[in-house]
């Protein structure tokens, strides 16, 4: 699609492909609503940055994404303090069941910062995240070939930790498996559905789309990652857990849907969860 640069540009509600005043609907996902362009970014701008891949153009800015990071992290340490208080005040608390009720809300603080800082903010579609179109077959291929490279770069990566002699002892949460039933559910949500979901829509759709957007595909999947893998504040896994973001990242640069990233997200989390229980 040429775009004259004179002209006005506006967004559509659903995908956010950027579009001349003049159309009426997208040529891309056939929507009819529109949102105003932001300022200072034109498909133009996105391509000469380095941008080629399938992303519509994110409105929400850098500004936009530094202060989501910022809510998202004061809401992290209001959620520890108080998890860390109710362990300490009691006694025979049920940890691994507190672990996960933790984490079920920063899934939702994930969403609800993607919510103030993109979606409300801009009046765009939730689907403009990455959920604009149906999952096809090629979402399913990417994912499965990106879960399979993840799990030789776990494997490789473990090894080479033990070649140098660094404990990886199992980090498993063995409260998780003597607690038992309802905790084992929640476990099982929240890594196979719940995670996969808020995560991908918030470090990919919205970081990364944000960043792409502005500074091209490399920086924007490289930064992504970079949060990815500290949000997990697993250092012994901080490798590996880059290199599945900026993959993730690269899924959706390719196909311009979340459904493939999620899906490898899913696999991922499946697999560890075998790890655990078994
Ligand atoms: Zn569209």
């Amino acid at each position: 699609m040429s775009i004259h640069p004179s002209e006005a540009l506006k967004l559509c509600k659903r995908c956010s492909q950027m579009a001349p005043q003049s159309h009426d609907y997208c040529s891309r996902c056939g929507s009819r609503s529109w949102v105003a362009a932001p300022k200072g970014v034109s498909q133009a701008a996105s391509r000469s940055a380095g941008y080629g891949g399938q992303l519509g153009i994110a409105p929400w800015t850098v500004g936009d994404l530094a202060r989501g990071i910022g809510f998202f992290t004061a809401q992290a340490l209001t959620v520890f303090l108080l998890f860390i208080l109710t362990t300490l005040l009691i006694e025979d608390a049920n940890l691994g069941l507190y672990a996960l009720v933790v984490t079920f809300i920063l899934e939702g603080v994930l969403l609800a910062t993607v919510w103030i800082f993109a979606v409300a903010k801009y009046q765009i579609s939730w689907r403009a995240l990455g959920l604009w179109r149906r999952p096809n077959a090629g979402d399913v291929i990417l994912a499965g070939s990106v879960f399979l490279v993840g799990i030789g770069v776990q494997v490789g990566y473990l090894s080479i930790l033990k070649l140098i002699g660094v404990d990886t002892g199992r980090v498993t949460p063995s409260t998780f498996i003597e607690e038992g039933g309802v905790v084992l559910v929640l476990l099982s949500i929240l890594a196979l559905a719940v995670a996969p979901v808020a995560e991908e829509i918030f470090f990919r759709g919205f970081i990364f789309g944000g960043a792409a957007t502005r500074y091209g595909f490399m920086k924007g999947a490289l930064a992504s990652a970079a949060l990815f893998s500290i949000a997990h504040i697993e250092p012994l896994k901080f490798l590996p857990l880059f290199v599945l973001g900026f993959l993730l990242a690269w899924i959706y640069h390719k196909t311009g849907a979340l459904w493939g990233s999620m899906i490898a997200h899913l696999l991922n989390n499946a697999l560890a969860l075998v790890v655990i229980l078994t």
